[in-house]
């Protein structure tokens, strides 16, 4: 590889590392004498697709000059910092070339806004086109659209990319005109269509023709900064749920905020960016997605955020004690996904178990469900431990919230969610 491309590779990777939307990267750990592997802080990342498989992406931009100016962004116009562009040939041959050495599987491609939003679709879209028609690249790409280009564009990029996202970055369009005085809902909202009506399309095409071209098939996705605004969780979840009940909508992604430009007056001064809270809205997001739940159980106005110190199904539990204890041999799958410590593979397989025997407390934790917080929210076979109603909600808070942890702040990390 030239030593001119690697100078780029390192810069423009450098660039995207902050866009989660294409996740797990940003770990910087090099590789030691007798240990496996290395994590480099820049270039490779991790996406899983549909079916579960974990693949390695490429993740890079295409270039990080931007003219735009959005207070939350290394790249924004107005700083300072190293700034390149790749050619459209170069990206391609980058691309190809990390193929065929076996490092990545795939490319996650974005970009800064240079001249216009047509002019920078426009190159992503030769990047893309290329990899796919005269290097017959097969691999899995994800591409930035970018907002404010125009649907012919947007309709091309669907025919070579996997996915398509627009990110959203700002929950609450006044505060978007705040922190991003380019771009408003429209710029953001209109690309977001135009992907949407190129997949339903493209649907109806192939059940007439089975071998009409494909429009982006893994969908879309998007992201949201969480902690630069004001807005609550209730906000973000409520603007989640609103863009899932759309067909092709995938995966939202969150992203606690950064302080990378802590001269801006207009963003706060956070200590750590809030990784808890991160963890909560995805934990919230699930139950959105595969838990039946609405957004207005997990938060609502006199509830606007998201419990810090408990995951929302429990923070929801608790808040209902009057729905438990649920017993276990009767209840229906949607009351049974509810409960604390059971989750979506558990609550099939005990619905599936039931029918051969009644299930006590050893088959639940055979099954898989996690014991120390469903003991407390069911009934069974033989358990005979007091529920929440006996013990108090308080009670099994106090209790499920290991002792000896200091106080959640915002800027604390905690364990993954776990049902
Ligand atoms: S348009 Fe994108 S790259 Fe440019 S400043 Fe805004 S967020 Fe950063």
């Amino acid at each position: 590889m030239k030593e001119s491309v690697l100078k780029k590779l390192k810069i423009l990777a450098e660039s995207a590392k902050y866009d989660v939307s294409c996740a797990s990267s940003g770990t910087s750990r090099s590789g030691k004498k007798g240990e496996l592997g290395s994590a480099a802080g820049w270039g490779i990342c991790h996406s899983f697709t549909e079916d579960g498989r974990c693949i390695s992406l490429l993740k890079i931009m295409l270039t990080n000059n931007c003219m735009y100016d959005c207070a939350y962004c290394i790249n924004r116009r107005s700083n300072d910092v190293p700034r390149t562009t790749l050619s459209v040939s170069e990206l391609v041959e980058l691309t190809i070339e990390f193929y065929r050495r076996n490092y990545i599987e795939g490319l996650f491609l974005s970009s800064g806004v240079v001249r216009s939003p047509d002019y920078t679709m426009e190159r992503l879209v030769r990047v893309v086109k290329d990899l796919r028609l005269i290097h017959r690249f097969h691999g899995y790409i994800h591409l930035k659209s970018i907002p404010g280009a125009s649907q012919d564009l947007v309709n091309e990029a669907g025919l070579y990319a996997d996915r398509l996202s627009v990110n959203i970055e700002i929950p609450n369009e006044e505060s978007l005109r705040t922190l991003a005085p380019e771009k408003d809902f429209k710029s953001v909202f209109t690309p977001m269509k135009y992907i949407q009506q190129g997949v339903l399309r493209s649907k109806e095409e192939r059940q007439v023709f089975r071998h009409a071209p494909r429009f982006a098939p893994a969908g879309q996705s998007t992201q949201m900064i969480v902690g630069a605004t004001a807005d609550s969780d209730h906000d973000i979840l409520r603007l989640s749920s609103a863009l899932y009940s759309r067909p092709t909508m995938k995966r939202v992604y969150y992203s606690g905020y950064i302080h990378v430009n802590s001269y801006d007056t207009r963003l706060p001064m956070l200590r750590q960016p809030p990784l808890v809270r991160e963890n909560r809205l995805y934990q919230a997001d699930w139950l959105l997605r595969f838990y039946q739940f609405k957004v207005d159980e997990i938060v609502d106005d006199s509830y606007p955020n998201l419990d810090l110190e408990i995951d929302p199904k429990l923070a929801w539990a608790l808040r209902h004690p009057e729905q438990f204890p649920v017993d276990i041999n009767r209840a229906d799958y949607e009351m049974l996904l509810r409960v604390p410590g059971i989750g979506v593979k558990s609550a099939k397989l005990i619905v599936a178990s039931r029918h051969f025997s009644r299930l006590g407390s050893y088959d639940l934790k055979k099954i898989g469900v996690v014991m120390k917080k469903a003991q407390y929210f069911i009934t069974c076979r033989e358990l005979a431990s007091p529920t929440v109603n006996e013990l108090t909600p308080l009670a099994i808070r106090t209790l499920l919230i290991p002792k000896g942890r200091k106080k959640i702040d915002n800027d604390q990390l905690e364990l993954p969610f776990q049902d």
